[in-house]
Parts: structure tokens; sequence; C-alpha cells
């Protein structure tokens, strides 16, 4: 099924979305002290690598992760993610006039998916719980009950959002995940999920110590998330989309979270790349391309070869939607 960018991201709403946005990021942001930060996952110092909006990236030489540094405080982010105007607005505009196209062309193929993988890695001792970190709308725990006999809870810290789960019947904890208790959690079998949420974190370590804490031996944890390594993003750099502060952070790659993730005590299963847009991204932008070699494979390449080179370059772990697949290893 064909996507649609219209369809998903309405530009109407979607513009007066960003346009909260950037009155947030003032309100939230503008006057907060920033503190510069070592690479998430070496800890040592990156360099300059774009400016957007007011916020500095850096990328790692080590690990090539890129992230935002200097940093607002935590509380900021806090504050802003929990009320603010263009949550408020995207919990209760913007959400609900895409709703139905995400739910059939996005949730549905997802939880499908997610299905799929919690049933290839285990069969006999079957999941119990499916945790939706940072759950939003609920639409993909809707989904994946419909499909699968498995019982979804939703963290999310959004008032707004958690508003919206609670009228859906969903079993919802309104913290950040980053506060979650490990009792607070059913003691059965649970799948972790979180979508496009990593890239938002204040401490992305933090975060994974709190999940893996929170999981019995064998537990799985699946997210998506962006990679700084991803076609689209190197290529465009500041002008991509996907670097849209305060929302996104941190841009790992599929070798950085696996160190990441291996340092924190998960054993990773599977770290790639399922993404499909980056050559259209690439076609959609390229008044922007400054490199000399994808400016001209992009004007030389008839649709079927580009469609050859996304292949190659989501199977080669270079697209920059990924896809991470991990565990508490067994005692
Ligand atoms: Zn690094």
């Amino acid at each position: 099924m064909k996507v649609t960018e219209e369809e998903i991201r309405p530009e109407k709403v979607f513009n007066e979305y960003l346009a909260l946005a950037n009155q947030d990021v003032l309100d939230f942001f503008g006057n907060t002290e920033r503190k510069e930060i070592d690479c998430p996952v070496c800890g040592i110092r990156g360099v300059d690598w774009a400016n957007k909006s007011g916020f500095n990236y850096q990328i790692c030489h080590k690990c090539l992760s890129i992230y935002v540094s200097p940093r607002p405080p935590k509380e900021a982010f806090d504050a802003y993610y929990t009320d603010s105007p263009s949550t408020r607005y995207w919990a209760t505009t913007f959400y609900k006039v895409t709703e139905t196209a995400r739910r059939e062309k996005l949730w549905k193929p997802k939880a499908q998916l997610i299905k799929d993988r919690i049933l290839s890695l285990d069969q006999k001792d079957p999941i119990e719980y499916i945790i939706d970190i940072g759950g939003g709308y609920g639409v993909f725990d809707e989904e994946i009950t419909a499909i699968m006999d498995i019982a979804p809870i939703v963290i999310e810290p959004s008032v707004h959002l958690q508003e919206v789960c609670r009228g859906k019947g969903l079993k919802v904890i309104g913290k950040f995940m980053e506060d979650i208790e490990p009792g607070e959690l059913p003691s059965g079998r649970k799948c972790f999920v979180s979508f496009e949420l990593f890239e938002h974190l204040y401490d992305p370590a933090l975060f994974l110590k709190t999940v893996l804490d929170c999981m019995n031996a064998r537990d799985i944890f699946i997210f998506t998330t962006l990679s700084g390594i991803g076609l689209d993003i190197q290529v465009l750099g500041e002008h991509a989309k996907a670097l849209s502060p305060p929302h996104h952070l941190n841009f790992l790659n599929p070798k950085s979270v696996s160190t990441l993730l291996t340092k924190i005590g998960f054993e990773v299963l599977d770290a790639s790349t399922p993404g499909k847009l980056d050559v259209d991204i690439l076609k959609n932008n390229r008044q922007y391309i400054k490199d000399e070699f994808w400016k001209n494979v992009i004007a030389y390449s008839n649709e079927s070869e580009l469609g050859s080179i996304q292949q190659f370059i989501a199977g080669s772990g270079l697209s920059s939607h990924m896809m991470i697949t991990c565990r508490k290893p067994a005692i």
C-alpha cells in the first residue's frame, strides 16, 4: 500500500503544528542554560556537524553518532512533553484528522511486523504483555491486540495522550519510562516496544538501563529510530527534515546503537535499516544536495534505478530508518 505524505501529514494542519512547535521552542527552551555533552555512546567530545533552529548538532568521530550538544536541561524537555501547546495540538487535532490513514497505512503493517518478529523469536513460551513506551494515541496497541493474544500497557507522559488512550480503554501508566520502577509492571513475559521515540531521549543510556531493569531474562525489546549514517541525513545535513529540534536529539546508527546496547547489558539480535524513503526524500529535496555524486545520480536515474539504489541502501544498513531487536540475556 502506497503511503502519501499528505495522508499522514496534511500540510495545513501540519503547518499549524509546526508554528506552535516553533513558539514552544522559544517558550520552553529560549532562556535555558545549555551544557556541552559527550557522545552518548563513547563518552568522548564530538565536533560541530550542523545547526538548526538554534540547536547545535555534533558528530562523534569514533562511532559517527550525531546528537544535540550543547543541550538544554532535562527539566525543559520534561515540561515540554508533559504539557505544551504543540503536544496538545498533536493529541487533539493533528492526530485525530490523520488517525484513520495512519491506522491503515502505518500501524496495521507495523502490528503485523511486530507480531511476526515476536513469533519468530519465541513460540513455546509466549509473550503475555506488550509494553508500548511512548504509546501516543494507542493505535498500535489496538491493532496488535486485534491480531494477537497479548495484553498492552501504554507508558505515556503526555497528559493529553494519556486521556486519549484511557478513552480507548487501554491500560496507561502516565509517566516517562525513566521514572518507572520495576514493580510497576506485571511479572509475566514481556515485549517492550517503542516507535520513533529513541531519537527524542534526553539520556539514551539511562533510558535503556531503565528498560533493562524492568525486564526479566529473555524479555524482548524492539524499537525503531533514526540512523545518523542514513543516506538522506548524511546528504542533506542541516536541510534534512529529520533534524528537528527540540524533538530529535540523538541519531545513533546500527553499529553505535549495538555498542551502547551491549555495554548496558542487552543481547542485540538484529540492527537493520528497513527504511524505504531515503531516495524519495533526496529527490524531493534535490535543491539542497551539495554532493555532486548524489545530485547527479538523482537527476540521472529512472524510477526503477532509484528503487534499486534504495534497496541497496536499506540492505547495507544505510537507510535513515532503523529497527533494533534485542533482549535481556538469560542468566
Ligand atoms: Zn561515539
